[in-house]
């Protein structure tokens, strides 16, 4: 017997993607399912591990759970129980900015107003009288919502709404989404932006999902339970394109023709030896530091929206509640091009038409296999969050389960 008939099916990648698909077949299935993942660890992007000094450290960039979809919630709840977080952010700008008016909170010669902008931003921006009267104002303008997007604020005809919209996109919008993404909030994909609107209330939580916290151990042993079933097998530092071969509708899986599903949570480009061209990402450079006080900031993550070469330093203690007296290490975020160097991975998928266009023709390249499913932020080029893929990777394993064929 060869190796490719041991199992049914295939899974390349071992983040929220691969992994859920993989428990959910395995259990629900009774599928041999082989998870092949290039790192050496599992949990994709959302990976955790203590640093140096002992402190839990998203090692890909800050995550932190939130939904609004209890399904997803009830599944995961099944592989860790939950540290009760509510993410909260403030913008921290300098106050010799000539356009910057005075704010009621400062310290350093900086200040600092919560994000996303609401309306006690609004008073540490324009002071309280003035600051409640133009809150007043909004309210008015938009009754029957409870948020409003930069975008449509900005094109508000009212000259006051127009002056607090042109506030709002200086002093939170268009520094950080240029240093992010290298082009202007208008020129980026509007649910980009969306994803951080301007709040008509004073909730200052970074998300207003229902389900809200972080993995009590972290996100790891999430995965590792998750994994950890019989009919589960994970092979890590294995990079799947060396054991697959797609040529002519047939997948081989070391050099043996497989015909069951393969679900592919990498670059659809790669999949394809880039063919038809790479498809565009941004990457980010984290920048660590880890520090002899208790505490180096007062939230979880302090954006720099409007200088700085980095777009904000997340402070881990924050969010995973770790205790650990004498001892922090925060993390700097620098985002720039992917140019797929050696060492880079490719975080954020630059939405836009022209990029959409060059995905579809990888997908319509993956349509000529009927096994394969491309599946995860990666392999769909969108800006996933990591309970959106968790939902996705359940849907399509009903999908399998219910059309094994
Ligand atoms: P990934 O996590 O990228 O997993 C894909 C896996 O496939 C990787 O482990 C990769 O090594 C592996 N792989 C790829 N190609 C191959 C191959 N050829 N062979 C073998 N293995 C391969 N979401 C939130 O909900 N909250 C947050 O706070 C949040 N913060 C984020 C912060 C940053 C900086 C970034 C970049 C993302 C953040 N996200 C957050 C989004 C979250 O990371 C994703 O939604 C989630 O990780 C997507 O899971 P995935 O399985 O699709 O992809
Ligand atoms: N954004 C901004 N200023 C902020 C926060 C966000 O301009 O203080 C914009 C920016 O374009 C960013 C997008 O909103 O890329 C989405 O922000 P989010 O915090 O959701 O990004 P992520 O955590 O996914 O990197």
């Amino acid at each position: 017997m060869t190796l490719c008939m041991v199992y049914d099916v295939v899974i390349v990648g071992a983040g929220y993607a691969g992994a859920v698909a993989a428990r959910r077949l395995a259990e629900d299935g009774d599928k041999k399912v082989l998870v092949l993942e290039r790192r050496p660890h599992v949990g994709g992007n959302a990976y955790d591990c203590l640093d140096g000094a002992g402190i839990l450290i998203h090692q890909y960039g800050p995550h932190i759970f939130h939904t609004n979809d209890k399904r997803v919630f009830d599944y995961l709840s099944r592989f860790t129980k939950w540290r009760r977080y509510q993410h909260r952010v403030i913008a921290n700008l300098p106050r010799d900015n000539p356009e910057v008016v005075p704010a009621h909170k400062s310290t350093d010669g900086r200040f600092f107003f919560p994000v996303p902008f609401n309306l006690d931003s609004m008073k540490n921006a324009f002071g309280e009288t003035e600051g409640a009267r133009l809150g007043r104002k909004l309210l008015d303008a938009y009754p029957a919502q409870s948020q409003v997007t930069i975008l449509e604020l900005r094109h508000n005809p009212d000259p006051e709404i127009a002056a607090i919209a042109d506030y709002v996109y200086e002093h939170v919008f268009v520094h950080y989404t240029m240093k992010q993404w290298g082009q202007t909030p208008e020129e980026i994909d509007p649910a980009t932006t969306a994803r951080v609107p301007v709040r008509l209330s004073t909730d200052d939580r970074y998300f207003q999902d229902a389900y809200q916290g972080m993995p009590l151990e972290g996100y790891t042993p999430m995965f590792q339970r998750m994994l950890d079933h019989p009919s589960i097998t994970v092979e890590t530092g294995t990079d799947a394109l060396s054991r697959l071969e797609l040529a002519g509708g047939v997948i081989k899986l070391d050099g043996a023709a497989f015909d069951g599903p393969v679900i592919y949570t990498g670059q659809a480009d790669e999949l394809f030896s880039f063919r038809f061209g790479p498809l565009p990402y941004r990457t980010l450079d984290f920048g660590y530091e880890t520090l002899p006080q208790d505490y180096f900031q007062t939230h979880g993550t302090v954006n720099y929206t409007a200088d700085g070469a980095f777009t904000r330093i997340t402070e881990f203690k924050h969010l995973t509640g770790q205790e650990k007296p004498g001892v922090t290490t925060i993390m700097k975020e620098y985002s720039k091009a992917y140019t797929g160097a050696d060492g880079e991975i490719p975080y954020y998928a630059i939405i836009n038409p022209e990029n959409n266009a060059l995905y579809a023709k990888y997908k319509a390249e993956a349509d000529q296999y009927p096994r394969l499913c491309l599946l995860g932020r990666l392999a769909e080029y969108k800006y996933y969050n990591m309970d959106a893929i968790a939902a996705r990777a359940l849907a399509l394993s009903d999908q399998l389960l219910r059309h094994p064929n």
